[in-house]
């Protein structure tokens, strides 16, 4: 790829990072270091999320700091300081302690980005259940399979969705879901059977409460996976998860103390539970959560208004961003964003330059999975980009691209640019330590002491690792690996693109020929004129061998929920072969 390093050296940022040496931190690191960041629960009780992320700073001097800052729908704000997240959590705790939820037990919360889901995480994470997260636009069978597949006991949820997804007809169906709490947003005080008022437990519920023992290895966390790939696998994460979320909020996205961090991911995914829930916690920040779903003005005016300073999106939001152009950002003083990041999908180039000239500031791309539970890959703040990368390991974390072997194991890559399946060598605090009910599929992930992430990769010279694709994504074309994370990149590069999906298409001379789709900016129309342009340019920077053959026109890619695209898709409907699990489709009503 022809994008120079982006030289953004430490002079040009406007504080000292946290870390500010990557070969010496390399050099120095230890997780014990890490883990004495954390204090532990009083009397040697072991380690809980929720005490790290909140109860210890409560009781600090900080305690009367702002925590989480609500941005309603409809321009209402609401501010909650450590104490008082503190004290709404201890009631949420003691309400599952009164229902008799037990150690372990799973709640699940299907809400939007409302200030109970908040409290219903750290309460559930406190009295030491398994906090697991729902994509509120889920449809009902998404909802009944992962309720199902991980023994729902208690489902938070609001009045309109508890309707709208017609969960009571879900309920024969779910012998272990014993408690629904509904939350009343409108408040029109109708009780629905069978059901209890969450507002009202928690008013009635004390605000103290004491966290009971909890051993780092106790389950906290159940995410299920984007599900691009196929079938959603139901990842459990330990509470010794927090060193991890505490270490790369600090090392990665530099949150510090007085920053005022925004999340833009819904704590449906893996990304909005870690980053937007307890790594800005963990670090003593202020933490942004904006109900609404993405409005390009209404994204510049919240970062203007509300000072942001770390800002954590993804892809999909950039490149939707950019298609809205580069007059509406002008018009905000975003003059105190100071650190930008990308996560999900790859980062093509473009959005990283757009960044720096446009909002002042490059997106620093970081890769990790819901398996990994946390940034593992990053372009951290000391180093300097190379636009197109997803970074560096971060220091503790051992990457190496490899090739699996006939008989199960595991063979290290160590020329430079070749590509390889990327590795990680277990060892870090929050791995997954399981799939729920699918022991065997996890057990598949490792090899040799490692654990193969199915992304494949490649490592340049410098030590940057750069995205090739989904082991499934990934085209062989002529007996050579076409990546469609570059070709989509160039793609990327017409004015006239707004994303682009690349797949590879069985051909009868070819044997496989790569096949794009594209969606447009307002202000373009398809035409046999675009199309031979967009080609152009693709076999000008690609060669022959690499570009598109044919493209096609769409009003939008299939994408998930999370905002990735579904590439297995735009193939299966291609080739007209079975199109597997949308239980994650976007716009499907599931
Ligand atoms: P499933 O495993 O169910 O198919 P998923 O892999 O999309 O779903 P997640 O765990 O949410 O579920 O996503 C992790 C994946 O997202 C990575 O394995 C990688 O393919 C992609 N990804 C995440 N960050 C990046 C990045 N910075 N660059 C490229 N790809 C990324
Ligand atoms: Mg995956």
């Amino acid at each position: 790829m022809n994008w120079q390093t982006l030289q953004k050296s430490l002079r040009d940022y406007p504080i000292t990072p946290y870390l500010s040496d990557y070969p010496q931190s390399c050099r120095d690191f230890s997780w014990n270091a890490i883990r004495d960041h954390l204090q532990g629960l009083p009397d040697g009780n072991g380690l809980n999320i929720a005490h790290e992320a909140v109860d210890r700073h409560a009781d600090s001097p900080r305690g009367g700091y702002l925590a989480l800052r609500w941005l309603g729908r409809s321009g209402q704000v609401r501010d909650y300081t450590y104490r008082q997240l503190r004290e709404f959590s201890n009631r949420f705790a003691n309400v599952l302690r009164n229902l008799g939820v037990a150690k372990g037990d799973r709640v699940y919360a299907m809400t939007g980005r409302i200030p109970e889901l908040y409290f219903t995480a750290l309460g559930a994470l406190k009295i030491g259940a398994v906090f697991c997260p729902l994509f509120s636009a889920f449809g009902p069978e998404p909802i009944r399979a992962r309720l199902e597949i991980g023994e729902g006991k208690v489902l938070v949820t609001t009045a309109r969705l508890f309707q709208r997804r017609k969960i009571a007809e879900l309920r024969a169906a779910l012998p272990a879901l014993q408690h629904i709490l509904i939350i009343d947003e409108d408040d029109t005080g109708a009780a629905i059977p069978g059901t209890q008022d969450f507002r009202a437990l928690l008013e009635a519920a004390s605000p103290e409460f004491v966290i009971p023992p909890t051993h780092p290895e106790d389950m906290a966390l159940l995410h299920f996976t984007s599900g691009t790939t196929g079938r959603p696998k139901g990842a459990v994460h330990v509470h010794a998860a927090a060193a991890m979320h505490y270490y790369t909020g600090r090392a990665v996205l530099d949150i510090q103390a007085h920053d005022t961090f925004w999340c833009t991911a819904d704590p449906g995914w893996v990304t909005g539970t870690t980053y937007g829930i307890l790594a800005p916690w963990l670090c003593g920040a202020a933490n942004l959560v904006d109900e609404d779903e993405f409005n390009a003005e209404r994204w510049y005016r919240t970062l203007q208004d509300q000072q942001v300073s770390v800002w954590y999106t993804a892809p999909t939001a950039i490149r939707l961003l950019m298609k809205y152009g580069d007059e509406l950002p002008r018009q905000f003083d975003l003059s105190r964003l100071r650190f930008l990041a990308s996560v999900g999908e790859p980062l093509n180039p473009e959005a990283v330059v757009w960044g720096q000239n446009v909002l002042g500031r490059p997106f620093h791309d970081t890769w990790w999975q819901t398996e990994t539970g946390g940034i593992m890959i990053a372009n951290l703040p000391a180093l300097d980009i190379k636009p197109g990368s997803m970074g560096r390991p971060l220091p503790g974390v051992e990457a190496a691209i490899v090739r699996r072997t006939r008989f199960g194991g595991i063979e290290p890559i160590t020329q430079a640019g070749e590509e390889g399946e990327l590795a990680l060598r277990v060892g870090w605090p929050s791995l997954c330590r399981t799939y729920l009910n699918e022991d065997r599929r996890y057990r598949e992930c490792f090899a040799d002491g490692y654990y193969l992430s199915g992304d494949l990769a490649r490592r340049d010279e410098d030590g940057y690792y750069w995205f090739v694709g989904r082991a499934d994504d990934v085209i062989k074309s002529a007996g050579h690996l076409i990546s469609p994370f570059e070709v989509e990149s160039v793609l990327l590069e017409h004015p006239a693109v707004a994303e682009a999906g690349v797949i590879g298409k069985p051909d009868p001379v070819a044997m496989t020929l790569v096949k794009a789709f594209v969606s447009l900016k307002p202000g373009h129309e398809p035409s046999e004129e675009l199309r031979r342009a967009i080609l152009g340019l693709a076999r000008q920077r690609l060669g022959p061998a690499v570009a598109p053959r044919e493209l096609e026109f769409q009003a939008n890619l299939p994408k998930t929920r999370s905002g990735k695209i579904m590439r297995r898709l735009l193939k299966a409907r291609e080739l007209g072969l079975p199109e597997g699990d949308l239980s994650t489709l976007e716009g499907n009503e599931g």
